[in-house]
């Protein structure tokens, strides 16, 4: 098991990103399935350029409630990540500067739209949780599968895990100030809001919003 520091210009830009983006925070669940999306959608070019040659299957985004355990779980079956590729993509934030963004945009509607251009777009689960879980494996012949978790500060750990199947969860443990977002109701609204007409199937519950896009 490895620990280290995620790669942040200040200190700890999580208490930044809950802070002025706040009102917004229901966008999280549009940029995990749209992480998730990508992922699916990575899959699908591999293997039509050659690249990946196992089987793709039914590629489709899962989002699964457990309130007992309060977590909130993105899976999908696309890519997946190695471990040198959770560290370069998700420990190493190419994001200089955090504060000057964020003054420079809190008071703009735009803000949370601008979360995803700096590539922060996985960081925005840290505004209802107080921890998140990436499991992955990915699609690469021979990868081992890993773990990595933060508590929102910029400590992690990454280790390896057993996980039999190709692409990868994200376990969201839900804040207290955020358990509405373990009512099916809530996450259904929001689904419905930003995650309509994409190419990959979104399942929730025993729901399928399944609307064929014109580039699916
Ligand atoms: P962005 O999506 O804007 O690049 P993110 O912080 O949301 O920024 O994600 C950083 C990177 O982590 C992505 O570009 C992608 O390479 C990787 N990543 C995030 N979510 C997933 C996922 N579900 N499956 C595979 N890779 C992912």
């Amino acid at each position: 098991m490895a620990t280290g520091k995620i790669n942040v210009q200040t200190e700890n830009i999580f208490p930044i990103i809950k802070k002025f983006l706040y009102s917004d925070t229901e966008i999280f669940l549009r940029e995990l399935v749209s992480n998730a999306v990508d992922a699916s959608q990575k899959l699908k070019t591999l293997s039509s350029l050659g690249e990946f040659k196992g089987e793709v299957g039914k590629l489709q985004v899962e989002v699964i409630l457990d309130k007992e355990a309060k977590t909130i779980t993105i899976r999908d079956n696309g890519i997946g990540m190695t471990g040198e590729e959770v560290d370069k993509y998700i420990n190493q934030i190419a994001f200089s500067g955090a504060e000057e963004f964020v003054q420079k945009y809190k008071d703009t509607d735009g803000a949370a739209a601008m979360i995803g251009h700096f590539g922060l777009g996985f960081y925005s689960s840290f505004m209802v949780s107080e921890k998140v879980e990436i499991r992955t494996l990915s699609h690469k012949e021979g990868s081992q599968a890993v773990s990595w978790t933060s508590d929102g500060t910029p400590e992690y750990t990454l280790e390896d895990v057993e996980k039999e199947t190709r692409g990868t969860d994200i376990i969201m443990y839900v804040a207290e100030d955020s358990i509405e977002f373990l009512e099916e109701a809530r996450i259904n609204t929001i689904l419905n809001k930003y995650c309509k007409f994409l190419p990959v199937d979104i399942k929730f519950g025993t729901k399928t919003e399944y609307i064929d896009s014109p580039t699916g």
